[in-house]
This record gives C-alpha cells, sequence and structure tokens, in this order.
C-alpha cells in the first residue's frame, strides 16, 4: 500500500454459518500515519500523568469492559466463531487484568535504589513511547489487553493492528479507551493488512512493536523491526506437551489434557497438542481421554452450553483436516473424528490420533485446532525428550500424582515458557507469559510484561 492507494475493505464472515458479516472501510497509509502521530501526541501528555490518574482510566477501562460484555462476547462469536461462555469469560479476564494493573503497575515500576558508595543511585523506569501491536483473532480482546493494560500503564501509547478477520472487535477496543477517558488518540486502532505493517514499524513515531501471532508473521516483523533498531516482543506458536506419567491418575488427568486441547476449539498457542504417555498407562489413557474429548459436542456458538463451537475459517480447518489426513498417511490412527462434518460452515470435530510419529505433521507441527496427538514414551526421561525436542517451547505439563516429582519436570526439566503441574496452562495476568525457541521471546504479564516496554534507567546522583 502506498500513500495514494485506496484503503482496503475488511467484511468479516460468521464461520459458522458462513453468512457475510459487517464491511469496514481500512485505513490508508496517510490515516494511519495519522493515528501512529496523534497517539504519539498524546504520550507526551499522558507520560506525565500521574499513576493514580493513569490508574483511574484502567479501572473506567474495566468498568466499560464488564457493562458491555455481552455485546464483546457476541462480536467476537459473529467474526472468529468463539462459543458465547468463552468470549463472556475473556471479556471478564480482560477487566480483570486492566484492575490487576491498575493496582499493581506502581508496585511493579517502583524505583529500585542501588547502594553505591557517595551517590544517590537508583533504577527508574520511564515510558519508550508508542507501541505497536500486531494482533492474532483467536482470543481478539485478551490478545490486546494483556499487552495494553501494563504498556499504557507503563506511560505508553497503543496503535493496534489487528488481524483482517476481526475489525469490529479492534474497533471496539479503540471505543473502550476512548469511554474510558484515556487522551484523544492514546490509543488507536489501525484496519490495514498485514502487507501495510513495514511502514508503520518504520514510522518514527512508533518506538517498539509487539507480535502475537504465527512463526512466518514473527520472522517478518523482527527483521523489520530489527532493521529500524526497534525494540520488539514475539509471542509465537506453541506444541505444548503434557507428558502422563505412569502414577498419573488416570481419569482427571484425562480431563485436564482434554480441557487443555480444546481451549477455544483448540486454536490457542497455550492449547495442549501432544500428549506423551508412559506406555504402561497408555491404553488406559487413550480410553480415558477419548471420553472426555467426545464430551465436547459442536454446537451453536451463542448457545450457552456450547463447549465447541466452529473454527475460524473455512481454510483453516481445512489446514487442520490436511495436517489429520497427512499424520494417518504417515501412520497415525484415529481414535475420534477426522471427519469433516457434511454442513456449512467451519466445523471439526474433536478429534484423537494415536501412534503419532516423527514426520507426520501432529508430531512436529502446531496443529491450531481441536486434534490431539498421543505419542508414546517408554518412562519419565524419554517423554522429557520427546517434549523437548520440538522447535517450539511455549507452555507444557505433567501429570502425575507426585508432587514433588512433578515439580521437579516442570521446574528443571522442560524447555518452555510455562510448566503447570496436573492443570491445563492458563495465562494469567499475575504471571508472566511467554516461550523459548521458536514460540518467541520477551515476556507479558506480571512485572516482567510490564517492564517490557520501558525504558530500564539507571540514575546516578553524587552525594
Ligand atoms: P498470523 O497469520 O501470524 O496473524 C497474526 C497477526 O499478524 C495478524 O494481525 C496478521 O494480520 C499479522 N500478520 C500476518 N503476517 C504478517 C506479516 N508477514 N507481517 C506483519 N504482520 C503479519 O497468525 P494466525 O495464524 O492468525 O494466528 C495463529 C498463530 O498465532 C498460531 O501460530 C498461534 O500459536 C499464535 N499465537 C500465539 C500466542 C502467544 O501468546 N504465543 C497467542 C495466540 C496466538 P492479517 O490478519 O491481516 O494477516
Amino acid at each position: 500500500m502506498n500513500e495514494t492507494s485506496a484503503p482496503p475493505t475488511f467484511t468479516t464472515r460468521n464461520p459458522a454459518t458462513l453468512e457475510a458479516g459487517k464491511s469496514y472501510r481500512g485505513h490508508s497509509a496517510a490515516d494511519a500515519a495519522r493515528k501512529l502521530a496523534q497517539s504519539a501526541e498524546a504520550q507526551r501528555h499522558w507520560r506525565r500523568a500521574t499513576l493514580a490518574e493513569r490508574s483511574q482510566c484502567m479501572r473506567k477501562a474495566a468498568a466499560v469492559l464488564r457493562a458491555r460484555r455481552a455485546e464483546f462476547a457476541a462480536l467476537m462469536t459473529d467474526e472468529m466463531g468463539k462459543t458465547v461462555t468463552d468470549g463472556l469469560a475473556e471479556i471478564d479476564k480482560c477487566a480483570a487484568a486492566c484492575e490487576h494493573f491498575a493496582a499493581s503497575a506502581e508496585r511493579y515500576l517502583a524505583r529500585e535504589p542501588v547502594a553505591i558508595e557517595g551517590a544517590n543511585a537508583f533504577v527508574t523506569f520511564n515510558p519508550l513511547g508508542v507501541v505497536l501491536a500486531v494482533m492474532p483473532w483467536n482470543f481478539p480482546f485478551w490478545q490486546v489487553f494483556r499487552f495494553a493494560a501494563p504498556a499504557l500503564m507503563a506511560g505508553n501509547g497503543g496503535v493496534l493492528k489487528h488481524a483482517s478477520n476481526v475489525p469490529g472487535c479492534a474497533l471496539a477496543i479503540e471505543s473502550i479507551f476512548r469511554e474510558a477517558g484515556l487522551p484523544d488518540g492514546l490509543f488507536g486502532t489501525v484496519l490495514v493488512a498485514s502487507a501495510a505493517v513495514q511502514p508503520l514499524i518504520e514510522d518514527a513515531h512508533v518506538a517498539a512493536v509487539t507480535l502475537t501471532g504465527s512463526v512466518p508473521a514473527g520472522r517478518s516483523v523482527a527483521a523489520i523491526a530489527g532493521g529500524a533498531l526497534k525494540k520488539c516482543v514475539l509471542e509465537l506458536g506453541g506444541a505444548d506437551a503434557y507428558l502422563v506419567l505412569e502414577d498419573a491418575d488416570i481419569a482427571p488427568a484425562a480431563k485436564v489434557c482434554a480441557a487443555a486441547r480444546m481451549v477455544n476449539a483448540g486454536q490457542s498457542c497455550i492449547a495442549g497438542k501432544r500428549f506423551i504417555v508412559v506406555r504402561e498407562v497408555r491404553r488406559a489413557f487413550e480410553a480415558a481421554f477419548v471420553a472426555a474429548m467426545r464430551a465436547y459436542e459442536p454446537g451453536d456458538p451463542r448457545d450457552p452450553a456450547t463447549r465447541l463451537g466452529p473454527l475460524q475459517s473455512v481454510a483453516a480447518r481445512d489446514q487442520v483436516h490436511a495436517q489429520v489426513e497427512a499424520s494417518v498417511r504417515g501412520g497415525a490412527k484415529l481414535l475420534l473424528g477426522g471427519v469433516v462434518p457434511e454442513k456449512p460452515g467451519a466445523w471439526y470435530p474433536p478429534t484423537v490420533l494415536t501412534d503419532v510419529a516423527p514426520g507426520q505433521p501432529a508430531h512436529d507441527d502446531e496443529v491450531f485446532g481441536p486434534v490431539a496427538a498421543i505419542i508414546e514414551a517408554r518412562d519419565e526421561a524419554d517423554a522429557i525428550a520427546i517434549a523437548n525436542a520440538s522447535e517450539f517451547g511455549l507452555g507444557s505439563g505433567v501429570l502425575t500424582r507426585d508432587l514433588q516429582r512433578g515439580e521437579r519436570i516442570a521446574a528443571d526439566e522442560l524447555d518452555a515458557g510455562l510448566a503447570f503441574v496436573n492443570e491445563n496452562v492458563r495465562s494469567d495476568p499475575r504471571l508472566p507469559f511467554g516461550g523459548v525457541k521458536r514460540s518467541g521471546f520477551g515476556r507479558e504479564c506480571a512485572s516482567f510484561g510490564i517492564r517490557e516496554f520501558v525504558n530500564v534507567k539507571t540514575v546516578h546522583v553524587k552525594s
């Protein structure tokens, strides 16, 4: 897109029915540049606001989220197929994150004195400026708020380039911060295609960039940010492994694993994707796991009883199915699902593959849908080695009755940014979130997240 090209149009499509939704006129390159300049101008004042003033706005943002939660949940259902129950929970989580950072920013950003002879020395945390956020559709509100709440509390501005299939969510988020009383333009949304991201990163008003998305998008954004010498945080994909050890309590372990796999219809970076089961409990686990997965019956995402809605698009569903078929051709066996239903919409059933082995997509790649891969391991050491052989390192889990054993494996053995014992991995504003290897770098949430977009400044005053 150049300065003179016509702005794009974004038309949504309901993944459950394939009906066309609303059309939104996008921003031209000049409009987008203006939004960045506005945010930079507003940030010059915002950085001088007290933490109490910033907290007041952030608490108001939480109140707006709670007041409009049904509207926002319905918007997510219409644009990317999220079940209404998950959507309401997502909005509540965003509100909780706003409140968390409103209450905790002062502690997270407090000056840190350093004992140095003959000087008053300390570390202070100044904002960087405007942070550009390139965000995905799978948690259209939560992904944005978990970046925006800490970044804004630290005194930064924010400009959001959201995924192209959720323009309504993108504009709704802009409206929340406006209603919350943030200075005009401090947080802006630009409706542009991914091809238009490069000039935004390179724009002089942008100080840093954060991307949540796929590995190719991360590679591209990191290269551009590197070329422009701008800080970036990347939250990328995952192939999270759950180790089911021989001493696991099988029925509850199977339920934890199914919950881990089925979060957001399997379209989550931290969804469990590989279930690495020690040989002596494999058959018992397979039976319990298939029963737990079968309980996620597909249904109308607007119905509060529905636990599994459609995937985000037919193209995404077809990609998942192609990965299942290639895995079966490679020797995996289907224990459940794996058949595309004959009805309109991006539907895919809960699917369980076993005998999953290297060379199959279900083993090597990220499958972004309700498809679980069971991989057999000889023992604990073999299970750890299989888990760590992945190119990804985002979340991980251990299922065992021995909590000390679980803690040891989680803390010392798994190459992942998060490791949970007897529970599925979840993001939480109080806990740092992020990955290693191809899952990205940098952290969101907690003190680590708020300190990503600050100038960690040394001040040394000779006394
Ligand atoms: P995606 O294609 O990478 O899209 C994510 C965002 O990046 C969208 O706004 C997209 O814009 C933009 N984008 C895509 N290619 C780009 C490029 N070359 N340059 C600049 N921007 C670009 O990701 P997705 O497939 O929609 O989302 C799923 C992926 O995100 C999975 O791999 C998942 O694991 C990962 N994810 C990671 C986390 C985490 O916290 N680690 C959380 C959620 C999702 P357009 O929509 O306009 O293309």
